[in-house]
């Protein structure tokens, strides 16, 4: 389909140097926060002017439905452009009333963080690049962004129209490349003063390791095992839908998705078999056949990763309602999977999947779902379904998740933060949560 190039440490380190310029001299350095928000606009502007190929090429690449694409990945893209873009002119500090013994005004700053590094995935890839960049140009940072060798291509067409839009030389430098080539030396460089990172916990654990070198900040949106509870009350339909869409948008390879299904007794067998039933609405093929719901895997690796965690399931003992192996003999498809009869201890519970495969388990009360939603290394995201507005809060209190969703799933705003509990991540995404990692706060004191 494309040629693309193979970044390697030199061209880490040549991009490194031209954002590193950009930043501490450069025409960036001077701009008004009022001329950024304009260029992240304008951006914005060309985007949207470009939406059908951006669609097209997220298809393409990923192989994600291309209806899937209009509606989700570009549009959430654009307006986090413009959500930043109105960030750039409302990065305040505040003004500290002083208890020391003297006479002293005191002011804090908000400060760009410097030269940041951007890793990110194959599953949304400009919506991924969106929520990187447009919080570190709003700020004033420079960055150098790395797109999954999976899938650069709208990075790249992302980045002619950042030229477009006329954002000065070195504030973004897109460097292609895999994530031993060009992630490492990015994670591990000494002029990057901070790395963002989207991806698989165990990624983001050897991000960690290399960012140790200078100490770099470090914001990492790791992998999820999401509960998605449905308390008896609901009105299955809308919890059967629900559920399905949980797990299954984007071909299930959403950090997010609603992978451990947890249905109150009463209507559980209702529930599953609802959801084993509605896949067989769903239409598997390319991306570009209008009728098609679900598309491939995006690689050769991840058939083989989803259809092993199906074979494990089943060795361990799990069974299956609805689909459990690949679809079809070439591609990289896989049937949409709801396995029963599992339990805690098997590996497709505990571990994260990233395919279109559900658990289910069947739960008695509410302590009982609380320390099942809660017996995992993640805490990504929840999902709760219920018509009683008190069950619904509490339980949302005492999830250990960064998003939760009642009566919901999946819904995501420029607006509110996402990011992760526990092993799913350190700090958030969008909203003005995020400003604060890409941003240094300076305490000026000054005596009277
Ligand atoms: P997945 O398992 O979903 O493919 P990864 O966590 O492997 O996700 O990849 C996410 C991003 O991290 C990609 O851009 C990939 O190239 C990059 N990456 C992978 N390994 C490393 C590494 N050791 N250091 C830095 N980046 C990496």
């Amino acid at each position: 389909m494309a040629h693309v190039a193979q970044g390697e440490k030199e061209d880490i380190d040549r991009a490194v140097r031209a954002a590193r310029r950009t930043f501490d001299s450069g025409p960036w350095h001077t701009m008004t926060p009022s001329m950024r928000g304009r260029l992240l606009n304008k951006l914005a502007d060309l985007a949207e002017q470009h939406s059908e190929e951006f669609a097209q090429l997220e298809s393409l690449d990923n192989g994600k439905p291309l209806s899937v694409a209009r509606a989700a990945d570009v549009p959430l893209a654009i307006d986090m452009f413009c959500y930043m873009a109105g960030w750039a002119t409302k990065i305040e500090g505040n003004t500290i009333p002083m208890s020391f013994p003297g006479q002293y005004f005191a002011y804090t700053l908000r400060e760009p963080v410097g030269v940041v590094g951007q890793i990110i995935p194959w599953n949304f890839p400009l919506l991924m690049a969106a929520w990187k960049l447009a919080p570190a140009l709003a700020v004033g940072c420079t960055s150098i962004l790395k797109p999954a060798q999976q899938t650069p291509l709208s990075a790249l067409r992302l980045g002619e129209l950042i030229m477009e839009a006329g954002f000065p030389a070195g504030v973004v430098n897109i460097v292609t490349g895999f994530g031993s080539g060009a992630g490492a030396p990015l994670a591990a460089h000494p002029a990057v003063d901070k790395i963002a990172f989207t991806g698989s916990t165990e990624v983001g654990k050897m991000i960690l390791q290399a960012a140790a070198g200078n100490l770099k900040k470090v914001s990492l949106e790791l992998g999820g095992k999401a509960p998605n509870i449905v308390l008896k009350d609901m009105d299955v339909q809308t919890a059967i839908a629900g559920a399905a869409h949980a797990i299954f948008f984007n071909q299930g390879q959403v950090c997010c998705a609603g992978s451990r299904l947890y249905v109150e007794k009463g209507v559980f067998d209702q529930v599953v078999e609802g959801v084993a039933e509605h896949t067989k609405k769903i239409k598997i093929g390319s991306g570009f056949d209008p009728s098609v719901t679900m598309g491939p895997l995006v690689s050769d690796e991840q058939l083989s990763r989803v259809t092993g965690y199906l074979q494990l399931g089943m060795s361990e003992g799990a069974k299956s309602l609805a689909g459990g192996q690949r679809y079809g003999d070439h591609g990289y498809f896989v049937e949409p999977t709801v396995l029963v009869s599992t339990n805690q201890n098997m590996r497709v519970v505990r571990e994260e999947i990233f395919g279109p495969v559900v658990v289910a388990q069947p739960f008695d009360d509410l302590d009982e779902i609380l320390s099942l939603a809660n017996d995992t290394v993640f805490g990504l995201s929840a999902g709760i379904w219920t018509r009683d507005i008190s069950k619904a809060h509490r339980i949302a209190a005492q999830l250990k998740a960064g998003t939760v969703w009642i009566n919901c799933y999946n819904v995501f705003d420029a607006a509110l933060p996402f990011g992760g509990y526990k092993q799913s991540g350190w700090g958030r995404e969008m909203g003005h949560a995020v400003l604060e990692s890409y941003t240094e706060v300076k305490s000026v004191c000054i005596g009277l």
